[in-house]
């Protein structure tokens, strides 16, 4: 039992080590369009990622563009018009945040794992042609546990898009409509740590005070799934905390964690002759 007990304890210890790794500091990367595939109106915002980079980027003269996949119709207080409400508040979240616009797919909140996965990574792969992002942000697919249905098939269904909509054999109906195949130079994806094994980020991008401001504002827009705290400290608070934790990591004083690939990492020869001469008009 004492074995036992020294076992658990060593285990928990190392997970606490693991949580508290240093994280190494990103710089901006290059571009100007940017893509966020997530499954509801308020996950864009949430304190473990994204809000704070998106406010740089934007900050930067980034155009990004939020996609909200589900109706969110079980989220918030009232049984209806959860939908239109939610999203009213995700584009009002979007406008604190700097994005130029949501766009809604409105697959039936809760009922993604039995939506075809083929269907959605279609409709990514769609909109990953039509904008052709410098870079996008979603969950880690291969964050090997988060409790939401939802989020998991929209994490597989971007790993997935973000390379096949570079292959012109794929969805050649698109091409037909005029679009041409893009494959996403750059991935972030974010996940909690928390949340299991499986999600190691590698790099830490750092915000400002302001833009901490502007992801508290965009958290809180969502009033009917959040309410509205009377406590201005904890409203603080609830943004403030993660984003320091993070930033200690890297050594600045806010950030946001996330799990960064470039397409082509793997060769870095050719990674440079595309940055230098290839790169998406
Ligand atoms: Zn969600």
């Amino acid at each position: 039992m004492r074995k036992v007990y020294h076992g658990l304890a060593i285990l928990l210890f190392a997970s606490v080590l693991q949580a508290a790794d240093p994280v190494p500091l990103g710089q901006l990367p290059k571009g100007k369009t940017f893509l966020v595939i997530l499954a509801h109106h308020d996950d864009h915002t949430w304190e473990w990622g994204f809000g704070g980079f998106i406010a740089r980027l934007a900050d930067a003269g980034w155009s990004g563009y939020y996609v909200r996949t589900t109706n969110d119709e079980k989220d918030g207080h009232e049984w209806g018009p959860n939908d239109q409400v939610n999203l009213r508040e995700s584009q009002e979240a979007a406008r604190h945040l700097g994005m130029k616009e949501v766009i809604s797919l409105n697959w039936r909140n809760d009922h993604m794992s039995s939506a075809p996965l083929k269907e959605i990574r279609a409709q990514y792969i769609l909109l990953i042609r039509k904008y052709r992002p410098d870079v996008l942000m979603s969950w880690d697919p291969w964050g090997h546990y988060d409790r939401n249905p939802d989020h998991k098939r929209v994490a597989r269904a971007v790993g997935e898009a973000v390379w096949m909509a570079g292959l012109p054999n794929v969805h050649p109906e698109h091409l037909a409509a005029g679009l041409e195949p893009f494959r996403v130079p750059r991935i972030y994806y974010a996940q909690r740590e928390d949340y299991g094994k499986g999600h190691t980020p590698n790099i830490a991008m750092e915000f400002n005070q302001a833009q901490l401001g502007r992801k508290t504002d965009a958290f809180w827009s969502h009033k009917n799934v959040r309410g509205n705290p009377a406590n201005p400290e904890a409203r603080r608070l609830s943004m403030e905390t993660p984003s320091r934790e993070a930033g200690r990591r890297a050594g600045v004083t806010f950030a946001e964690l996330f799990y960064a690939v470039g397409e082509w990492d793997d060769i870095p020869g050719l990674k440079d002759y595309l940055e230098t001469n290839a790169r998406p008009k």
